[in-house]
């Protein structure tokens, strides 16, 4: 199955891709992950893309576009993927129609509010990859999971998170319209509990846990 999963930063798209890719065995391929892999390794690529992601911008869509096509070469790639945070622009998802056929859009809803309280009390784990929020941590500084010290992404901070949700206004709402006239858009809500968020979406998948 190839999906895509769709929605505003903080929606849960990377949460209920990893669980997806876990219980269905199919990568999640998150141009978000890539791309922060890519300025710790310090590359030509993560350089570019830093002071991008650092604004909450967008990073240009001919870099996002390669990274992808060339994951989507590789062999675990071939009997499905979840793309999480690809495509963001009409011209991403022009791009991706080119070379792969999409299966279903899973596009997750979620009011602006909510998305500033989950993304503001967002914590991360760089090693282990684990995604926290503040309320449910006995230690804020601590992964509850590996024990390694959490950061606050840069992206996180309030000021930018108010510009990313611009840009996912402007920039890649429009495809909820597009994969819509496509006939491929599923909606779930985005509002509830992970779990429950999690099984809106096996449902629409028709995927029995
Ligand atoms: P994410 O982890 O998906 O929230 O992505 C973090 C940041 O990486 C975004 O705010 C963008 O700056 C950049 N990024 C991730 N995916 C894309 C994409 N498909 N197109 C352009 N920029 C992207």
């Amino acid at each position: 199955m190839n999906l895509i999963f769709l929605g505003p930063p903080g929606a849960g798209k990377g949460t209920h891709a990893s669980r997806l890719m876990a219980q269905e065995q199919i990568p999640q391929i998150s141009t978000g992950d890539m791309l922060r892999k890519s300025i710790r390794e310090g590359t030509s690529l993560g350089l570019k893309a830093k002071q991008f992601i650092d604004a909450g911008e967008l990073v240009p869509d001919e870099v996002v576009i390669g990274l992808v096509k060339e994951r989507l070469k590789e062999a675990d790639c071939q009997k499905g993927f979840i793309l999480d945070g690809f495509p963001r622009t009409v011209e991403q998802a022009e791009a991706l129609s080119s070379f792969v056929k999409i299966d279903k859009v899973v596009n997750i809803f979620l009011a602006d509010e909510i998305i500033l309280k989950r993304l503001s009390g967002r914590r991360v784990c760089p090693s282990c990859n684990g995604t926290f929020h503040v309320s449910r941590l006995a230690d804020e500084k601590i992964c509850p999971d590996c024990g390694k010290d959490l950061i606050q992404r840069k992206d996180d901070q309030p000021e930018t998170i108010k510009n990313r949700l611009d840009v996912y206004a402007r920039q890649t709402a429009p495809l909820i319209a597009y994969y819509q006239a496509k006939g491929l858009l599923v909606t779930v809500p985005g509002d509830g509990s992970v779990d429950e968020n999690y099984q809106g979406i096996l449902k629409v998948l028709g995927i029995n846990e």
